[in-house]
C-alpha cells in the first residue's frame, strides 16, 4: 500500500518543512505501508532533506521529459533525483485541463521518469461528462495504454497508477467503493496485457477523489485499491495521518 500527498501549489518553504516533520513524526515507522508526499517543486529539496532520515518518502507534482537545456521553467529528472526525489506524480488531470497536457507529453514523461529511477505516479481518470456517457472505461484505458507505451519497468514498483475520477478531485465528491473496485480491476486487467499477471498484479493502483479520514477504510478495503493519491486532505498531519492508519490496519 502507498499513501501518497499531493500538496499541489500549497505550502512555503516553512510551512511546507513543517508539515512534513509532523507528518514524519506521526508515522514512525509505516511499514507495509509506504508513505510520500509531494510538495511544490520548489519546496522539494528542503522538504527531502527534512524527512532524509525517517521512513517519509517525497515526490514531485511534474517534470520535464528532456535531460537539460533550453526549457525554460521546466525541471528535469535528473534535477528531482539529485534532491533525494523519490515518486513523480505525472499526467494529473488539473495538468492535463490547465497546461494542454497530452497522452503524448504524459507518456514521455512516464517513459524519462523510469529510465531515471523516479517511480512515477501515471494519474488516470474521466470527466463527469464521459461516465454519465458511460465512457469511462474507454477514457481510462487509452490513457492508460498510450501513458504506458513503450514503458518497460524492471520491478512492479517502478511504476504506480493513480485512478482520479476528475469530478470527484476536490469536489467532497468521492467515488463508491464499488465504482472505484470496478475501475481498478479494469486497470488491472490492462496492466495485465502489458506487463503479465505477476507484474499486474504487484503495481500499486491507487485511488485519488476527495479520499479523507471518514471514507478511507472503505475505499482502502477495496481488493485493487492499493492506497490513495490525497489532495486536501493531505494538507492537513492529522488526517493524512489517520489515512494512513486505515491503509495500515488493512494492510
Ligand atoms: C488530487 O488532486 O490528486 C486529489 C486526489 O485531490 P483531493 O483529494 O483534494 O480530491
Amino acid at each position: 500500500m502507498l499513501i501518497a500527498g499531493n500538496w499541489k501549489m500549497n505550502t512555503d518553504v516553512g510551512s511546507a518543512i513543517e508539515l512534513a516533520r509532523e507528518i514524519a513524526g506521526d508515522i514512525g515507522s509505516p511499514a507495509p505501508v509506504k508513505v510520500a508526499v509531494c510538495p511544490p517543486t520548489v519546496n522539494v529539496s528542503e522538504v527531502a532533506r527534512t524527512v532524509n532520515e525517517t521512513a517519509l518518502l517525497v515526490g514531485a507534482q511534474n517534470m520535464f521529459y528532456e535531460e537539460s537545456g533550453a526549457f525554460t521553467g521546466e525541471t528535469s529528472p535528473a534535477m528531482l533525483s539529485a534532491v533525494g526525489c523519490h515518486y513523480v506524480i505525472l499526467g494529473h488531470s488539473e495538468r492535463r485541463q490547465y497546461f494542454g497536457e497530452t497522452d503524448d507529453t504524459v507518456n514521455r514523461k512516464v517513459r524519462k521518469a523510469v529510465e531515471h529511477g523516479l517511480v512515477p505516479i501515471l494519474c488516470v481518470g474521466e470527466h463527469l461528462a464521459e461516465r454519465e456517457a458511460g465512457q469511462e472505461e474507454d477514457v481510462v484505458s487509452r490513457q492508460v495504454r498510450k501513458g504506458l507505451s513503450g514503458v518497460l519497468i524492471g520491478r512492479p514498483g517502478d511504476l504506480v497508477i493513480a485512478y482520479e475520477p476528475v469530478w470527484a478531485i476536490g469536489t467532497g465528491r468521492t467515488a463508491t467503493p464499488a465504482q472505484a473496485q470496478e475501475m481498478h480491476s479494469y486497470i488491472r486487467g490492462l496492466l495485465r496485457d502489458q506487463f503479465g499477471e505477476a507484474a499486474a498484479d504487484a503495481i500499486e493502483i491507487l485511488y485519488g477523489g476527495s479520499m479523507n479520514p471518514g471514507n478511507a477504510d472503505e475505499l482502502l478495503s477495496q481488493k485493487d485499491v492499493d492506497g490513495g493519491l490525497i489532495g486536501g486532505a493531505s494538507l492537513n498531519a492529522d488526517s493524512f495521518v489517520s489515512i494512513v492508519e486505515s491503509a495500515k490496519r488493512l494492510a
